[in-house]
């Protein structure tokens, strides 16, 4: 469950209010887009969600954590309750597809045996089981972040952040990307996107939530045009 209550975060450097009276309930297993235009407060809210900022007001909750009260010590293994894939996929180069993903898992000290078993698992769900000797050099920038999909469910984490996933993607992938993030969901993970590009969440419909300056102007479900029963 994620939960933001009453949130507000001022930058005091350059005094903007980036995010202003932000009230905010995602239950477990929910799939939602974040959209807004550049300056509308996205990242800020990510950084908020993953703890890398405090809000200046207002309290967070993520994975039954209360972020306010998240004590050092707990800090790895609360991160380790969200998996990220980024805009620009952060592969290691010089690792094949199957290390990459195996190397999250050795991170959390999963045996080899687990390794052996989730690593294909993954690639399969993501449709790369055939390319798992290739290096990301090898790849399409979708296959890439296929990987980046791969890597962040691994350790079966229960909420994916996925951060502008089809931002450096050929557009016609786009949906793709998506249709695995929703299969994800339905594997069990809570799954939230942020992404500017309206045109993909109107396809898919599901609920939405819009920041504009920093404030929540909607937050609702709407149907998609596009997969009929997916939406
Ligand atoms: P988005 O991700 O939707 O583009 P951001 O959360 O990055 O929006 O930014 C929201 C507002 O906060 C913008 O006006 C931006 O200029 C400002 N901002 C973001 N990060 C900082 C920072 N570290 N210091 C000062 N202002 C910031």
């Amino acid at each position: 469950m994620v939960e933001l209550k009453n949130v507000e975060v001022h930058y005091g450097e350059t005094g903007i209010d980036a995010l202003n009276d932000v009230n905010i309930r995602i239950n477990d297993g929910e799939f939602v887009f974040i959209v807004g235009d550049s300056g509308a407060g996205k990242s800020t809210m990510l950084k908020l969600l993953t703890n890398e900022l405090s809000p200046t007001k207002g309290r967070v909750f993520v994975n039954g954590y209360n972020l306010s009260k998240l004590k050092k010590s707990k800090l790895p293994k609360f991160r380790r309750s969200i998996g990220m894939v980024f805009q620009d996929f952060r592969l290691i180069p010089d690792m094949t597809v199957f290390e990459n993903v195996a190397f999250v898992l050795r991170a959390t000290d999963k045996s080899k045996k687990v390794i052996r078993q989730r690593v294909p698992y993954v690639l399969n769900l993501v449709k790369l089981a055939d390319r798992a000797k290739s290096y990301p050099s090898q790849l399409s920038g979708g296959e890439r972040q296929r990987v980046g999909i791969a890597r962040a469910f691994a350790t079966d984490p229960g909420l994916i952040i996925a951060d502008e996933p089809t931002g450096n993607i050929d557009p016609r992938l786009s949906y793709e990307i998506v249709e695995l993030l929703l299969d994800i969901n339905k594997c069990g993970a809570t799954v939230i996107m942020v992404t500017h590009e309206h045109d993909l969440v109107q396809y898919f419909g599901g609920r939405i939530i819009n920041l504009k300056g920093g404030r929540v102007v909607f937050d609702d479900y709407i149907g998609g045009r596009g997969t009929g029963e997916e939406v």
